[in-house]
């Protein structure tokens, strides 16, 4: 199993979430990467350790504060940099990790790719990061409501971390099948989000611990 981290507040996002993966690096995968973003989305992943991904990262995520990071054990694709999370959507506005399986996948590419969207690897992730956008774009959505529309004609198992950059100052996190828990801190200044308490619990005094979602 493989793992997720998020992190809103006024630190630097990069570090405290390469700090997270490297503490869920016991659960198994195969590639890393991490997404920041403010005025635009940057993105970093590579396969094999999490020590690859930190050696790619740059200067330009200084002063970011928000992000979300994921450890991938793949399902759907080899572990390649192109398959590799987290997964922009075609317009370069959305982003998500995933651990999990859609299992509908292939049908939703195809009435993708019949609407015009191109995808660059094999993953069933990068599917469903477009099947937001496509919602998004023909009902006119914000994120979350785009997300949960989206995922009313999705079958399989997720934890989802997305942000957008149409409302850079918001992650939305989703769960079905796949354990997701968001970390809060007694003086409200920052949200951490993991697949387990491993990574967070040092940094924050409670937890919940999402249900699925309906
Ligand atoms: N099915 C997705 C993939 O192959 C997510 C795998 C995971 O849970 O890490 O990329």
């Amino acid at each position: 199993m493989c793992g997720i981290v998020g992190y809103i507040g006024n630190r630097q996002a990069s570090s405290i979430l390469v700090e997270g993966l490297k503490k869920l690096e016991y659960r198994g995968y195969d590639s890393a990467g991490i997404a920041v973003l403010d005025k635009d989305i940057l993105v970093y992943k590579q396969p094999g350790k999490v020590s690859n991904l930190e050696q790619s990262i740059d200067e330009h995520v200084a002063g970011k504060t928000i992000g979300i990071a994921h450890t991938r054990w793949a399902t759907h694709g080899e572990p390649t940099q192109e398959n590799a999370h987290p997964h922009p959507s075609n317009n370069q506005e959305i982003v998500l990790v995933h651990n999990g399986i859609i299992e509908n996948y292939k049908f939703l590419k195809s009435e993708l790719i019949d609407a015009g969207f191109v995808f660059h690897g094999q993953t069933d992730t990068e599917v469903l990061v477009n099947y937001i956008q496509f919602i998004q774009d023909k009902y006119q959505l914000n994120i979350e409501a785009a997300v949960s529309k989206a995922l009313q004609q999705v079958n399989g198992a997720y934890a989802l971390a997305i942000l957008d950059k149409k409302e850079p100052h918001k992650m939305v996190v989703t769960r079905k099948g796949s354990p997701l828990a968001i970390g809060l801190t007694d003086s409200n200044d920052a949200f951490y989000v993991a697949s387990d308490a491993i990574p967070i619990i040092e940094h924050t005094q409670s937890l919940v611990y999402l249900n699925d979602h309906e």
